[in-house]
């Protein structure tokens, strides 16, 4: 499951001034959720640089799409953008992540800023084809050149008059969109999941916005698009040392139950459920990501690192594996 896989670009599309969409032909064993990310490996002096790339395509389409936009000064998405040709091949991390719809037949409220509506755009797409469920989206940019997907949402939308209700916010027009202005647009869906991604700020007031109207955190997911740090195609071993402490730890994971009782204090939860055979999801290995949240049911855990989960999403317990480590004798978690 975490081998590296090679993608051949089939297709390179020029979305707006500054983002492109490649389009990657994947082995037929490759499948993926819609709102899940690869992590793609980009050549550099320095040897491979890990990005993760949301898919923009969804899972009923052809081929796997992810679309880059340039980050001013970036050293990644500029490459990609400059670079990649049709006939290339990329090395990427098969698909990852926890942005995707719920297993429960509702309705979805997704907020996209930029280059997040990349996640959401393959959301979407796949509660429209595959799904009778309604959609309303809330779609921020700079200006209308800026707008990534305007024609595929402008069609979506004549397709799906009665389902899709989307919401383009322009902030050369309207300036930034504030809490107020999301609330207003939140308030006419009170009982949809809402997801939302895109640069911290938006996201802040996006969340800021669906507490105040009482959405429960159960009901409402973010992705954060940051730069990995890390290189996760490199796996370190992770080796326990002298007078570490044992927890015990139990759960479930891709509905199969695991229960262990020799945790290390010193060795975080992802490398030990990987050594014990356990299919744990991951990605960064470097709290960055978000790959490998978990839930918290009962005991403790403290984290050296995180960079994803929100004061609301560690309230209701979750964790990200790959830098807990035990700090009670018995744990017990679940895997969303
Ligand atoms: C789950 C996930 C999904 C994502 N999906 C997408 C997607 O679908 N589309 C997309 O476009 N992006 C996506 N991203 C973001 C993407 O992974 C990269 O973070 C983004 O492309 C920028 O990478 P970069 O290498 O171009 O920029 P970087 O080189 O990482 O630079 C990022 C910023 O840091 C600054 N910087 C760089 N080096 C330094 C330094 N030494 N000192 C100070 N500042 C510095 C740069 O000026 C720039 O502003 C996603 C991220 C995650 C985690």
């Amino acid at each position: 499951m975490t081998q590296p896989v090679q993608l051949r670009v089939v297709s390179v599309t020029a979305e707006t001034d500054a983002a492109k969409s490649f389009r990657l032909r994947a082995p037929e064993s490759l499948s993926y959720k819609p709102g899940q990310f690869l992590t793609i490996g980009i050549p550099s002096d320095r040897g491979m640089v890990a990005r993760c790339y949301s898919m923009s395509s969804a899972p009923h389409e052809d081929d796997v799409t992810i679309t880059v936009k340039r980050t001013p000064q970036g050293f990644a998405s500029n490459w990609l953008c400059d670079n990649v040709t049709v006939g290339d091949t990329l090395t990427a991390l098969p698909p990852s992540g926890n942005f995707v719809p719920p297993a429960q037949d509702a309705d979805l409220l997704l907020f996209a800023a930029g280059s997040g509506i990349t996640p959401v755009m393959s959301i979407a797409k796949y509660v429209l084809m595959q799904t009778d469920r309604r959609v309303a989206l809330f779609y921020a940019n700079r200006d209308s050149a800026a707008v990534i997907f305007a024609e595929q949402l402008r069609a979506m939308s004549e397709d799906h008059p009665e389902r899709l209700h989307i919401v383009h916010w322009l902030e050369e027009l309207q300036s930034l969109p504030r809490t107020a202005d999301l609330q207003r647009f939140a308030s006419v869906y009170p009982h949809y999941f809402a997801y939302t991604c895109g640069p911290e700020p938006f996201m802040n007031a996006v969340t800021d916005a669906l507490h105040s109207l009482g959405f429960p955190s159960d009901r409402f997911k973010r992705e954060v698009f940051l730069s990995l740090s890390g290189n996760p195609f490199e796996i370190d071993e992770v080796v326990s040392g002298p007078g570490a402490n044992l927890a015990r730890v139990k759960g479930s994971c891709n509905g199969a139950s695991f229960a262990f009782d020799d945790w290390p204090s010193d060795v975080p939860l992802l490398q030990y459920l990987l050594s014990k055979g356990v299919d744990a999801p991951f990605s960064c290995r470097n709290g960055e990501c978000g790959a490998c949240c978990f839930q918290l049911i009962d005991g403790t855990v403290e984290m050296e690192c995180n960079d994803v989960l929100d004061s609301y999403e560690l309230a209701e317990g979750y964790r990200l594996a790959c830098q807990a480590k035990p700090a009670s004798k018995s744990i017990t978690i679940t895997y969303a």
